[in-house]
């Protein structure tokens, strides 16, 4: 099995470039910030507050989370229930940093992932895969950007769909969440020594995809 591990902050493409880089390589894209969107959407919709790691523990013994993936597609369950479509707004992102500080949050998490690596080629992509979920990844690629670059994507991404929103505002909340994942004592964002570091701010995103294609394909 070929295992590539690609970490990086927040807004640097990595979820639409491993997407369109795994379908090309045929590899399986396992997102796992979906994960712990997962847990911090089941924290809202059961009024737990994150800091209550008792009210947490219970809400994790109550929870299955599981992964499909069909048509290039990931889909996770809550339950046996589809959340794709509610893990993406901004509360939830916020509420995702959150709860990915708490290790009994992480620990939860790990065995999936760990088993979905074990079953095929993946393309894993996240904050720690590198570093702590598959340490003797084939391939480890940290992939980044600058945040002006990753606020204004972000937020002409939002502008098309409609949200008023300002650009200042995205940017805050880009440094806020990059601080939260670098700073947190438990598998905090960094790049492991020996992964390659892809900087995407003046990539397009096809020129990215490449680069990650040619990273892997030179060491696999
Ligand atoms: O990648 P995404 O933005 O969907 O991740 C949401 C949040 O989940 C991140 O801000 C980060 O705090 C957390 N995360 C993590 N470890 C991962 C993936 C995501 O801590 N492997």
């Amino acid at each position: 099995m070929i295992n590539v591990a690609i970490d990086g902050p927040s807004g640097a493409g990595k979820s639409s470039i491993c997407t369109e880089a795994a379908k090309r390589l045929g590899f399986v894209h396992v997102d796992t910030g979906a994960l712990y969107r997962t847990i911090a959407y089941s924290a809202i919709i059961h009024s737990i507050n994150t800091d209550d790691e008792i009210s947490l523990k219970n809400l994790l013994n109550m929870t299955k989370v599981e992964i499909l993936f069909e048509n290039d597609t990931q889909t996770v369950l809550l339950n046996g229930e589809n959340i794709n479509d509610k893990i993406r707004s901004e509360e939830v992102s916020l509420k995702a940093s959150d709860v990915s500080k708490i290790p009994i949050v992480r620990e939860f998490l790990l065995d999936l992932q760990r088993e979905l690596a074990r079953n095929g080629n993946v393309l894993m992509d996240g904050r720690d895969i590198g570093t702590v979920v598959l340490p003797n990844a084939d391939v480890k690629i940290f992939l980044t950007a600058s945040p002006e670059k990753r606020a204004e994507r972000r937020y002409l991404q939002l502008l098309a769909k409609g949200e008023k929103i300002e650009y200042n505002n995205v940017l805050d909340k880009i440094i806020k969440r990059d601080y939260q994942d670098s700073h947190r004592e438990i598998a905090p964002l960094k790049p492991s020594d020996d992964s390659i570091i892809v900087d995407t701010s003046e990539l397009t995103f096809e020129d990215s995809v490449k680069k990650i294609i040619e990273i892997i394909e030179e060491k696999v």
